[in-house]
């Protein structure tokens, strides 16, 4: 009896030690397989956010996720999307502008730039890529980056001129080529952030130690795969009467993207009136709505980026049908900060 009680004493022991062995291994294991980044940078001319969850493999020691992602967004600017640099294809497009061979395109940009044509022709013109040079005349990026330091409203006829400047449907896309009449600029600065998320996307799928992450990079938010506890992603949305505080937050499972435009996002205020950085390409002069902000949500960032743009012009009457054409959830929050949703938001939207 004595001896089988030291005996079963002994089988508890190991027992209870293999348990906590157990135990410790997988606590260790996971400790050196799940990592978190969290990331602030600036590209683009706007601050890219990440935080990335990772499932290591036992030799991998460190990831490179964050780094690549930062690389990936610069070098888009670079090669494809900035109209500044002479790198870059829009700035080739822009010096072929008038030449009857136009200029190839790679994909995805070509794909890429049809379905930005076809927003421009839905929205009847309220998103239009050409509008460039009404935006430099006004000119508020720059007064609110610190790159220029007094602001003039620019004359009535300096407007109009440079709005003949304008037309995207003065542009054409062909066999993976693209014609712009002389005098036509293509400006992408409506819809490079959500791009930008369609290609982190896309790079993200291919990274088997991703399992989640959510990355902004600017005003459109990439939300991908899921967090190591199942919980659902939180996307603040900012309230534009208030921009320190959120009126409240999406919440999402997976893959979504979700992008705003906001009246408070670049300003200059002049005699009490705030001009902003959104133009009405009707008039030339920052979109008059009486919208403070738009949020799109949909499953293609370069699609939520371009309706948060064209809504915001359109308002919400408009803006509320061309979401609806295009699928996609949205939320206005108007000057007054009544908030019209469509149907599906409801699901997603809560304080
Ligand atoms: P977002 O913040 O995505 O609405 O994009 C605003 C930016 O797009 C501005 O800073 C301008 O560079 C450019 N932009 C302004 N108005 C328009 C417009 N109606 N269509 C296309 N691009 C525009
Ligand atoms: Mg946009």
């Amino acid at each position: 009896m004595k001896r089988f009680l030291r005996d079963s004493n002994r089988w508890i022991v190991l027992c209870l030690l293999w348990i906590c062995s157990i135990l410790f291994l997988t606590g260790c294991g996971r400790k050196s397989k799940e990592q978190i980044i969290s990331k602030v940078d600036t590209a683009m001319g706007t601050i890219i956010q990440q935080t990335i969850y990772l499932n290591l493999t036992d030799s991998e020691e460190e990831n490179k996720t964050a780094e690549d992602i930062i690389q990936l967004v610069e070098r888009l600017e670079k090669q494809e999307l900035s109209w500044r640099l002479d790198t870059s294809m829009v700035y080739q497009i822009n010096q072929n502008a008038g030449a009857e061979e136009g200029t190839g395109l790679l994909e995805p940009l070509a794909l890429e730039l049809e379905q930005v044509l076809q927003i421009s022709e839905e929205s009847k013109g309220a998103l239009d890529v050409t509008i460039g040079d009404v935006v430099r005349l006004w000119d508020i990026d720059a007064y609110c980056a610190g790159e220029k330091q007094d602001f003039q409203l620019p004359a009535s006829d300096e407007i109009q001129k440079a709005l003949e400047g304008t037309g995207y449907e003065k542009i054409s896309i062909k066999d993976q080529k693209i014609f712009l009449p002389e005098g036509i600029h293509l400006d992408l600065g409506a819809v490079g952030k959500g791009l930008a998320c369609e290609r982190i996307k896309a790079y993200l799928e291919e990274q088997d130690s991703v399992k989640g992450a959510v990355i902004s990079v600017g005003g459109s938010i990439l939300t991908f795969g899921e967090k190591p506890d199942g919980t659902a992603w939180k996307v603040g949305i900012v309230n534009p009467h208030d921009t320190g505080n959120d009126i409240g937050y999406l919440t999402l499972n997976g893959q979504w993207c979700v992008s705003t435009s906001g009246d408070y996002e670049r300003y200059v205020e002049v005699d009490g009136k705030r001009y902003h950085h959104i133009i009405d390409p009707a008039t030339g002069y920052p979109a008059d709505s009486k919208v403070s902000s738009v949020t799109i949500l949909g499953k293609d960032g370069l699609i939520t980026d371009a309706l948060s743009t064209a809504c915001f012009v359109l308002g919400v009457e408009d803006g509320l049908k061309l979401a609806q054409r295009f699928g996609v959830e949205a939320l206005f929050i108007d000057q007054d900060g009544k908030q019209v949703l469509t149907e599906g938001m409801n699901h997603y939207f809560g304080i």
